[in-house]
């Protein structure tokens, strides 16, 4: 298999969450030239679990790989960019699947005693498939649920051949934040005769402030940020509506259910205060991602002893992904891959360097071997 082919390919037709119809008809197409009868292959939704059977199996080892792209038009210039107008392979999920289909070759062609799973998972950028794809593992297809899951994600900023890891907290926990505000518009020039949501959404963007600052403990930590802020319609006609849009970000999930607590009772203040309609919507939660911490050692020890890989301990960062509910339910892993680009994830001009192809496979399949 061409493996910087495959990439290029997908990375042709990105897709978004739940629609990734190309993409899963792209993976059946390799996975069937496979033709081997060691794999059995599963539909779910838009995404695949492929199991391939080992020789005489204690376990099922796991791989994961997100499949979705992002609403983001690229502008790489390169001669594979993008051919779907708006979207973008802009968080290397297309270099994650073709690590997976690298993977699978291999055990296909050199199967492990044990049993293995690859899970292709749709919609991780949102709506969120890692929770409802293991639901439907756990109830429809429980001998496809691996004992223990591994997955990366690429890192931009650091150089092919780095991994990196760490025990215990990897990802924090995220929850999108969708404020609306509800007054009552009018003429610029009769303010008493209305009830401006400009004014209302600016005085609550500023008390959101005081949550990570007076609210969560200060050696815990948490972030809070509105991207966007948007009110009213033009300049002499008082605002009716407005709309905060953010994140939130913690390092426990009980830090998120208080800080979410909080952000309720500043918006009912203001509805008091400024005599509006507020309404929350968090759009979508992911779990933190929690590493099993004696598969991060085993990994950080067998990627230390790895000649051409470095092994990097890294810290948690506020990041979010949805393999969190992963790490909820199984011993399981993330680690960061090198993939030294100028432009980070989420960038129009991501460029993963495609040099992690030629060795993560078998790197991975090594790993595989020992556990
Ligand atoms: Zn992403
Ligand atoms: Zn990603």
């Amino acid at each position: 298999m061409d493996l910087i082919q495959i990439r290029r390919e997908l990375h042709e037709i990105p897709e978004i969450g739940f629609q990734e119809f190309k993409t899963q008809s792209y993976l059946k197409t390799i996975i069937g030239n496979m033709a081997s009868e060691r794999i059995e292959l599963v539909e779910w939704r838009t995404g695949l679990a492929v199991k391939v059977s080992g020789s005489a199996p204690r376990k099922t080892i796991g791989w994961r790989t997100d499949i979705d792209g992002l609403p983001i038009s690229e502008e790489t210039g390169l001669p594979f960019a993008s051919r779907h107008e708006g979207f973008m392979h802009a968080c290397g999920h297309d270099i994650h699947m073709t690590v997976a289909l690298g993977l699978l070759e291999l055990l296909v062609e050199h199967p492990l005693d044990n049993d293995a799973v690859i899970l292709f998972q749709p919609a991780e950028e949102g709506p969120g498939g890692a929770q409802p794809f293991l639901e439907w593992l756990e109830t429809e297809r429980p001998d496809l649920l691996p004992d223990e899951l591994f997955a990366l994600h690429i890192a931009p900023e650091l150089p092919v051949g780095t991994v990196a890891t760490k025990p215990g907290l990897l990802f924090a926990n995220t929850s999108e934040l969708f404020i609306d505000l509800r007054g009552k518009g009018g003429h610029a020039a009769y303010p008493h005769q209305t009830r401006d949501m400009a004014v209302a959404a600016a005085a609550l963007l500023m008390q959101l402030q005081t949550i990570v600052s007076r609210n969560v403990d200060p050696m815990d930590s948490a972030v809070l940020t509105i991207g966007k802020l948007s009110a009213g319609t033009v300049q002499n006609i008082i605002a009716e509506r407005a709309r905060l849009e953010g994140t939130i970000r913690t390092l426990t999930p009980e830090s998120m259910a208080s800080v979410k607590k909080r952000v309720e009772s500043l918006c009912r203040s203001i509805e008091e205060g400024y005599e509006c309609r507020v309404s929350i919507d968090y759009g979508a939660n992911y779990r933190q991602v929690d590493n099993d911490e004696q598969l991060a050692e085993s990994f950080l020890r067998y990627a230390q002893d790895r000649s051409g890989i470095q092994a990097v301990r890294s810290k948690a960062a506020m990041t979010g992904e949805d393999f969190g509910y992963f790490t909820e339910r199984l011993p399981a892993l993330m680690f960061w891959a090198g993939a030294g680009s100028e432009f980070g994830l989420h960038h129009a001009k991501l460029a993963p360097d495609e040099r992690l192809l030629s060795f993560m496979p078998e790197f991975l399949y090594d790993y595989f071997k020992l556990r």
